[in-house]
């Protein structure tokens, strides 16, 4: 089987002998979609983390000849998120042995090389598992999907934050008929420091910034709810379906040139050695 050949690029969507027979001889490169469910304002669906990555996924594999393993969909949550309708959040330890268990199993059926693909901000959780699969011998690499990119400022208009330009313009492009832009309407967040300390995701750091994780310096958004907030972080009236085209096929050249070097590297049925 070739990947054209390939009746899906979902592990889940072929039997077990075509994803052994898969894995052991054509590409044994996989990718775990991980997104979130969370309130994204107005307009855009409470799975749209979990829709970007999935979708993303999706084309990257098509391109590269990975396979797409099924995604959780659900994700692990900073501290400011709890307790707003509409978010489901997991704990860092849930999310961290998620992804745990899901990269042990695959690698049952022959893939020896993993990308986790996030679409919503969790290395807390995506970093931790890396480390911990690398000391079992794991090769995985964890990408969010604009931070890999660093360049969205050529695209867009605003830094990115939350339902704003950049994702409602990902969302107008993979699945419009989930997005209401009668609706869409620019929302803040109130930092507890002044924004200029963080760097905002997808942008080039500046010197003396820190990462949007490293603190609590943020303001609740159950809070900010109760004071009136609607969710968005941005301004999602800016977005358009052409950016999101522009972001996705970016980051789906990036990614498939990073599956091609890999496996260039490191032909179908060997791993790169990390214990
Ligand atoms: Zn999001």
């Amino acid at each position: 089987m070739s990947k054209n050949e390939r009746s899906s690029v979902w592990f889940h969507e072929l039997a077990a002998p075509d994803v052994i027979d898969y894995a052991k001889n054509v590409c044994d490169v996989a990718i775990l979609p991980l997104g979130a469910i969370e309130q994204h304002g107005p307009h855009c669906p409470c799975a749209s983390d979990a829709l970007n990555a999935i979708g993303m996924s999706e084309l990257i594999a098509k391109k590269s000849g990975a396979m797409v393993l099924p995604s959780p969909m659900y994700g692990s949550h900073p501290y400011h998120h709890w307790g707003v309708q509409g978010t489901i959040p997991l704990r860092f330890e849930t999310h961290t042995a998620l992804i745990e268990d899901i990269v042990r199993g695959a690698s049952v059926a022959g893939f020896n090389k993993f990308i986790l693909l996030s679409a919503h901000g969790q290395v807390s959780s995506t970093i931790v598992a890396v480390h911990k699969l690398g000391i079992e011998g794991q090769f995985v690499l964890s990408l969010h999907w604009y931070d890999f990119l660093r360049d969205n400022q050529e695209i867009l208009d605003d830094p990115m934050w939350h339902a704003d330009e950049a994702e409602t313009s990902v969302a107008l492009y993979l699945y419009p008929q989930f997005v209401d832009m009668s609706k869409a309407e620019a929302g803040h967040s109130t930092g507890l420091i002044d924004p200029k300390w963080k760097i905002a995701p997808g942008v080039m750091p500046k010197p003396g910034q820190m990462y949007h994780f490293e603190g609590t310096f943020a303001k609740p958004e159950k809070l900010e709810m109760l004071e009136g907030g609607n969710g968005v972080v941005g301004d999602p009236t800016k977005a358009t379906l052409e950016k999101g085209e522009i972001i996705v096929t970016r980051l789906v050249d990036h990614v498939s040139l990073l599956v091609e070097e890999i496996m260039d590297q490191y032909p179908v049925g060997t791993r790169p050695q990390t214990a």
